[in-house]
């Protein structure tokens, strides 16, 4: 399918003489931590190409991994932005809820989604976001001027002299989860961070088990409704086969969609229905406020929470966990700032391996946590 009109995204690129080279794999639908969703074929890591880029957005990290280009755009609803960037070694930016246009995006879960940068180097993020970020007459969910960002100067020196304060999610670097290098690493950079003369709490988030839960059952009614749009009438597949006007709807969506894309329309549209509706939406809805007010307590007290990206390494492509509950896991830690809306960033704690370390910042203050993450950078 070939769109009649170009995303706010692509035209302000463009219109700043970006040179845009191709597009890249992704899992359907943004739904999935491996690419290995995608109808094209699961992407290669340029770090090791018999392990998965991670996703949905693996085409993009790893295009910027391999050097194919100097920045690549991805959607995050629920880490895929950051996951992949882990996994492939790079740097990748989840701006605040309503920082960037979403006009032109193909919604997985609307009130989740935002569009983010993955590249090597932070300046390119930071340039990048300028050129894109600022209210969108197409898209009433942007809440921020054009000035909000570019008013804002990218000063990582500020770092070396003022101490931040770091918070640590400690039963998230504690997690049952979580892989033996990947807590190594990350509490090497703990030490790193301490030496550096920044003051570094910890905390005991119980939330934290409820995250996973509570992203999977939003993010899922918003793709059940989302996906609607897809009957084969309007636009997309249509299956040749059927007649009826009933058949149409049905045989487009049975044969169009793949497997994960119908597990997730199905569980979005069971947790919608009127049985269930009060028993999960209704609760997820109560853990989504919780979380935001925990979130902003703990920023207004600290200027950062740290947590590691991903709690695994890349897995071997074609290793995927049979068990679908067992993959969606993975997105503990990053599933928390798309149910805030709160900025977020992945940068590899150590250079050409597959562990990137996540710092949330305030709402709205982008800015200062692609600052801040260039100057973690520069330590690592
Ligand atoms: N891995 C998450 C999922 O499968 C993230 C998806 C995303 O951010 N688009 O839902």
């Amino acid at each position: 399918f070939q769109s009649l009109y170009s995303a706010t995204v692509i035209d302000r690129l463009l219109n700043e003489d970006a040179i845009i080279i191709g597009r890249l794999n992704c899992d359907e639908f943004a739904m999935g931590s491996t690419n290995e969703n995608s109808a094209y074929g699961p992407t290669k890591n340029p770090l090791n190409t018999s392990n998965v880029p991670g996703g949905s957005s693996g085409g993009s990290a790893a295009a910027v991994s391999a050097d194919l280009c100097h920045l690549a755009i991805g959607s995050d609803t629920g880490g895929s932005v950051r996951q992949p960037a882990a996994f492939c070694g790079v740097t990748g930016f989840k701006p605040t809820y309503g920082m960037v246009s979403r006009h032109g995006l193909i919604a997985y879960a609307s009130s989740f989604d935002q569009i983010g940068p993955i590249s090597k180097c932070i300046k390119t993020i930071d340039l990048f976001m300028r050129v894109v970020s600022g209210v969108d007459s197409f898209d009433t969910t942007c809440i921020f001027n054009k000035e909000h960002f570019n008013q804002m100067p990218f000063q990582p020196k500020k770092f070396k002299k003022i101490k931040q304060n770091i918070v640590v999610i400690e039963n998230a670097v504690n997690h049952y989860s979580i892989n033996k290098k990947v807590k190594e690493l990350f509490l090497i950079l703990l030490e790193k961070l301490k030496k550096s003369g920044h003051k570094i709490t910890y905390i005991n988030m119980p939330l934290l088990d409820y995250l996973v839960p509570a992203y999977y059952i939003l993010s899922t009614a918003e793709a059940s409704s989302n996906l609607a749009r897809y009957d084969g009438i309007k636009y997309g597949f249509r299956s040749q086969d059927a007649v009826s006007w009933d058949d149409v709807i049905k045989d487009s969506r049975s044969k169009g969609f793949g497997k994960e894309v119908k597990r997730r329309i199905l569980l979005g549209s069971f947790v919608l229905s009127e049985g269930y509706y009060d028993n999960y939406y209704s609760k997820a809805q109560k853990i989504r406020r919780l979380i935001k007010e925990e979130t902003n307590k703990l920023l207004k007290e600290n200027n950062f929470i740290l947590t590691p990206t991903s709690p695994v390494l890349p897995f071997k492509i074609g290793m995927k966990k049979k068990d679908p509950t067992e993959m969606y896991l993975q997105d503990v830690f990053t599933v928390q700032s798309n149910l805030t809306g709160h900025p977020s960033i992945s940068i590899p704690i150590k250079s050409n391996f597959p562990v990137g370390a996540q710092f949330i910042g305030n709402f709205g203050d982008d800015s200062n946590l692609i600052s801040f993450a260039n100057y973690i950078k520069s330590i690592c």
